[in-house]
C-alpha cells in the first residue's frame, strides 16, 4: 500500500518534469532511473515524418544531427522533442500503471461479454430484413448520388455509393431518432420528473429491457415509465432513448445494410459505431447521435472528454480503438486503472478468439492483417501534429443543461466545424445555366402570342406543380401524367409544348402524348434530374415572383431579372474561407436555395474568386446575389466586385455598392453593370461588411451568378 503511494506521489511529479522536457532536474530526482532507462530507449525508435530523420542511440536530442538531404529546422526538432516528451510520458505512465491499477480481468470481461452477444444478434437476417423496410432507401440513395454528382462525379464507383449511402443513412438516423432526458407524460404529454428505477415488466423484458426508469407527471401525477430496451429490433419500433439506444439501434442498420460495423464502447460513458469504408480503405467513426461522422477527435477536442477505454465490439472480435480516439495517449493512460494493459490485452485476445472459434483460417489471416494495418495507422496518428485550423463542435444531443453538467459542451457552442482554410473548389453547374437560358424560348413565345400576365402566370404555375409532383415521384422510375385539358384549351398546350422541349431536356426529361395525355419521364440518367429537379423549381419560383411583380407581361419585359441569359458557368472558385461541410464557396454557384456559402469569419470583410474556365474573356453585364435562408446579420452589405483581364494579377471595379439590404430570406437581387468594362477572365468580390458586424462574425450568401454579353 505505502508503495502504491509513493508511486502514485512519485508519479505526478514526474509527469510535471517530463512534460516540461526538463531533463536536468530528472536527473537530480530520486527516479532518475526511469528516466534515464525510457528516454534512451525511446530515442532509438524516434522516426520523424518526412525525410526518415532518425536520432541515433545516445545523441543530444537538442544537437540532432540531420541527417543528409533533411532540411534542418527548429520546427522539426521542436516536433521530435514533443514527441519524445510524449512517448516518455506514455511510458513513465505504463510502468506506473502496474504499481496502482487493479487487476481485475474477470470483472473486465464481465463487463464486455453481453455486448458481444448483442453484437451477434445483429446478424440475424429477419432482423435485418425487418430493419431494411423501416428506411426509405430509395431516398437516402438519391441523397447520397446527388452530392457526388454536384462535384462531377456521375459515374460513381460501387465503394462510393456504399461509403455515400452510409453518410445519409447516419443522417436519416439522427433526423427519425429522438432523443430522451425525461420522457413525457403517457397520460397527458406534459413534463415529467424522475422518481427513480422500476423493475421491469414481463412484457419489457422479452426485449432484452435491464432497467426501467420511473418519473411522475408534474400536470397529472401520472406515472410514466421508460424502459430501457436493448433489444435493437424493439428499438426500431420505438425509435427513442439516449446515447445507447442510439448508437445500438443504428450500429444494426449499418450492419442491415451490409457494412462491416463495430458498436463502440466508451467506459466513460458513450456509444458510437466504426463501419469500415471500403471506399477509403480504413474504419470510420459515425456518431449517431451527433450525426458526426469521421472526426474521431469529436470527444476529446469538441467535448472535453476525457477518454479512458474505448473498445470496438464486432462479430469478430473487441479491439481497443482507444487510440483513435485520442491525441493525448499519456493523459488517457493515467485514467486507465480498471486494469493493466497486459491483462486487459489478455481479456480482449480471449474474448476474440471465442468470437473466432469457427472461422477459416483464410478469414482468420484476412482479418490479422487488416488488423495490423489498422493499429499501425492508429499508431501513426496518435502521434500526428495535431490540426489547430479545426475546430471540433460540443456535444449537440442532450438538452443544453445535461450537456453542461457533463462538461460536455465545446470551447464554441454553435455546432461549427470550422475551417480557415480553403482549397479551389471547381463549379459542375453547366446544367442551372442551360436551365435558365431555357425560360428563354418559352417566356418568347407566350409574349410573342400576347399572352396575358395571369395566363403567363398560370401556365408557369401549372408547370411548377407539375415538377414538384416529379421531384416526389422516386427518382429512379420518375413520371407524372396530365391531361392535355388541365393546360388550358387544346390548341394552346400544341402551341405552347415544343417551347418547353428546351426546359425539359435541360432537366433530362422527355414529353410524350399519350391517349389524349402528356406523359413527362425520365429520358438519361436520373441522378441529373435529381440534380436539377431543385434548381428549376427555384427558378420558376423566381420567374412567378418576378412576373407577378412587373405590371404587366409583354416583350418588353424579356430582360433581368425576369429572363436570365448567359450566366457564366463551370468555372473555378477560392475563396477566403468557408464553413464545413455545408457552407463550401462552391454552395453558392449551385443554383439551388438549400445550400449557401458561408465565411465563418467574413464579417468584418472576406472575399471570392472566380475564374472563368479556360481563361475566356466574358463581358459581364449583371449579377445576382441571393440571401441566404436565416440570419439576416450575415447578409453582405457593402461590396466591391472586381475584374481581371489577366487571371487575377491585376484588377479592375465592376460595381461598388453600399448599405445594400435584402429584405426577405432567398432575396436574389439583380444589380447590372453600368459603364462599359472590358473583358474579364476573373471576378472577384470583396465583401466589406455585413449587415450586423457587432452581433455576428459570418457573412453568407444563398446564391452568386455571373452573366456575360451575348457576344
Ligand atoms: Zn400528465
Amino acid at each position: 500500500m505505502e508503495a502504491i503511494q509513493c508511486f502514485t506521489q512519485a508519479r505526478g511529479k514526474l509527469l510535471r518534469s517530463v512534460r516540461a522536457f526538463e531533463p536536468h532536474k530528472l536527473i537530480s530526482n530520486e527516479h532518475s532511473f526511469f528516466f534515464y532507462i525510457f528516454f534512451s530507449y525511446h530515442v532509438e525508435k524516434i522516426v520523424a515524418d518526412g525525410d526518415d530523420l532518425v536520432v541515433s542511440e545516445g545523441s543530444d536530442l537538442a544537437a540532432a544531427d540531420q541527417g543528409g538531404g533533411g532540411s534542418s529546422s527548429s520546427a522539426e526538432l521542436l516536433k521530435l522533442e514533443e514527441l519524445a516528451r510524449l512517448l516518455q510520458a506514455e511510458d513513465v505512465e505504463l510502468l506506473l500503471q502496474r504499481f496502482v491499477v487493479g487487476d481485475d480481468s474477470a470483472d473486465m470481461e464481465k463487463r464486455l461479454r453481453p455486448y458481444i452477444d448483442r453484437v451477434r444478434g445483429y446478424e440475424d437476417p429477419e432482423a435485418q430484413e425487418a430493419a431494411r423496410k423501416t428506411v426509405p432507401v430509395d431516398e437516402l440513395e438519391e441523397k447520397a448520388l446527388v452530392p457526388l454528382a454536384k462535384v462531377g462525379n456521375f459515374k460513381p464507383s460501387k465503394s462510393e455509393q456504399d461509403h455515400a449511402f452510409l453518410i445519409q443513412l447516419l443522417y436519416w438516423f439522427k433526423r427519425t431518432f429522438s432523443w430522451v432526458n425525461a420522457p413525457p407524460c403517457e397520460g397527458c404529454g406534459g413534463e415529467t420528473l424522475a422518481q427513480g428505477m422500476g423493475t421491469p415488466l414481463p412484457s419489457e423484458l422479452r426485449y432484452d429491457c435491464s432497467r426501467v426508469e420511473i418519473y411522475r407527471c408534474t400536470r397529472c401525477s401520472e406515472i410514466t415509465r421508460f424502459p430501457r430496451y436493448n433489444d435493437p429490433v424493439k428499438l426500431l419500433e420505438t425509435r427513442r432513448g439516449r446515447c445507447g439506444e442510439w448508437a445500438n439501434c443504428f450500429t444494426f442498420y449499418c450492419c442491415a445494410f451490409g457494412y462491416e460495423t463495430r458498436l463502440v464502447l466508451d467506459l466513460n460513458d458513450h456509444v458510437w459505431t466504426e463501419c469500415f469504408s471500403v471506399h477509403l480503405g480504413r474504419w470510420m467513426h459515425l456518431d449517431p447521435c451527433e450525426g458526426v461522422y469521421d472526426e474521431p477527435l469529436l470527444y476529446e477536442k469538441g467535448w472535453n472528454k476525457q477518454m479512458n477505454y474505448a473498445f470496438g465490439i464486432a462479430k469478430d472480435g473487441i479491439y481497443d480503438v482507444t487510440k483513435r480516439y485520442t491525441r493525448k495517449w499519456h493523459e488517457v493512460l493515467t485514467r486507465r486503472n480498471l486494469i493493466t494493459e497486459t491483462s486487459l490485452s489478455a481479456v480482449l485476445a480471449k474474448l476474440t478468439e471465442e468470437c473466432r472459434q469457427n472461422f477459416t483460417f483464410e478469414v482468420l489471416s484476412a482479418l490479422e492483417d487488416r488488423e495490423k494495418r489498422e493499429m499501425e495507422a492508429i499508431e501513426s496518428d496518435l502521434h500526428a501534429a495535431d490540426d489547430a485550423s479545426v475546430s471540433l463542435p460540443g456535444r449537440q444531443s442532450g438538452d443544453k443543461e445535461w450537456r453542461i453538467s457533463r462538461s460536455e459542451i465545446g470551447p464554441d457552442d454553435n455546432g461549427s466545424f470550422s475551417s480557415s482554410s480553403c482549397p479551389v473548389r471547381v463549379c459542375f453547374d453547366e446544367h442551372v445555366t442551360k436551365i435558365y437560358d431555357a425560360f428563354s424560348p418559352i417566356l418568347s413565345l407566350l409574349a410573342d402570342n400576347s399572352v396575358a400576365k395571369l395566363r403567363a402566370l398560370e401556365v408557369f404555375e401549372i408547370f411548377r406543380e407539375l415538377l414538384e409532383k416529379m421531384r416526389k415521384s422516386p427518382f429512379k422510375t420518375r413520371r407524372v401524367s396530365l391531361d392535355s385539358a388541365s393546360f388550358g384549351t387544346p390548341p394552346f398546350v400544341h402551341q405552347l409544348l415544343p417551347s418547353f422541349s428546351e426546359l425539359l431536356n435541360a432537366l433530362s426529361l422527355k414529353c410524350e402524348h399519350v391517349d389524349g395525355k402528356i406523359d413527362i419521364s425520365l429520358a438519361g440518367d436520373p441522378v441529373k434530374t435529381s440534380l436539377a429537379l431543385p434548381v428549376v423549381l427555384d427558378a420558376l419560383d423566381d420567374v412567378i415572383h418576378n412576373l407577378r411583380q412587373s405590371d404587366h407581361f409583354g416583350s418588353d419585359v424579356l430582360s433581368f431579372p425576369l429572363l436570365k441569359s448567359n450566366r457564366i458557368h463551370s468555372g473555378s472558385v477560392l475563396a477566403s474561407g468557408e464553413e464545413l461541410p455545408l457552407g463550401i464557396a462552391t454552395a453558392a454557384f449551385d443554383g439551388t436555395r438549400e445550400t449557401k456559402w458561408e465565411e465563418p469569419n467574413g464579417g468584418r470583410g472576406c472575399w471570392i474568386m472566380y475564374k472563368v474556365p479556360d481563361g475566356q474573356m466574358r463581358e459581364l453585364v449583371a449579377y445576382e446575389l441571393m440571401s441566404a435562408n436565416d440570419v439576416p446579420e450575415r447578409d453582405p452589405m457593402n461590396w466591391v466586385l472586381e475584374g481581371s483581364s489577366d487571371g487575377g494579377s491585376s484588377w479592375h471595379i465592376l460595381d461598388e455598392q453600399t448599405s445594400q439590404l435584402f429584405n426577405n430570406r432567398f432575396e436574389r437581387r439583380t444589380f447590372k453593370i453600368k459603364t462599359k468594362v472590358p473583358p474579364s477572365n476573373a471576378f472577384r468580390f470583396r465583401f466589406l461588411a455585413v449587415r450586423d458586424v457587432q452581433s455576428n462574425s459570418r457573412l453568407q450568401l444563398g446564391s452568386i451568378d455571373l452573366y456575360a454579353s451575348c457576344n
